[in-house]
C-alpha cells in the first residue's frame, strides 16, 4: 500500500528519473531524537535497537532503495550525525 502522505502521482512521473541516495549515519554523534526517522519523506529510516556510546538508539536504514537524496535528514539533524550522497557521484576508492 502506498504511503498515504504521497498519494498524488506527478503528471510527468514517467519522464523524470528520481535521484538515488546513499545514507550514512555517524552513530556515536546521534542523540536519538528521531527527527530524521519522523520526517524522512520516504520512510527510509527507523530507530535501531542498538545503543551508541552515548546510550541512545541511532537510526538504521531499512529501505535504502527508497532514498532520493533529498538531504532533509542531514538538514534536520541537530547533531550532524546523518547525511546522504548521490549514488551517481560516489567515487569508489580503489583498495
Ligand atoms: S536523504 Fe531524504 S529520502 Fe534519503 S534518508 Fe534522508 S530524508 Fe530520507
Ligand atoms: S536527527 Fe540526528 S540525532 Fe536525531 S535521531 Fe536522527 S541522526 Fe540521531
Amino acid at each position: 500500500m502506498p504511503d498515504p502522505r504521497y498519494w498524488r502521482k506527478p503528471f510527468d512521473s514517467d519522464k523524470v528519473k528520481s535521484p538515488k541516495g546513499v545514507v550514512y549515519v555517524i552513530k556515536d554523534r546521534c542523540k536519538g531524537c528521531g527527527f530524521c526517522v519522523e520526517f524522512c519523506p520516504r520512510g527510509v529510516l527507523v530507530l535501531s535497537v542498538e545503543f551508541n556510546k552515548k546510550g541512545y538508539h541511532p537510526p538504521e536504514v531499512v529501505h535504502p532503495d527508497r532514498c532520493v537524496n533529498c538531504d532533509l535528514c542531514e538538514r534536520i539533524c541537530p547533531e550532524f550525525a546523518i547525511y546522504s550522497l548521490n549514488q551517481d557521484e560516489i567515487i569508489e576508492l580503489a583498495p
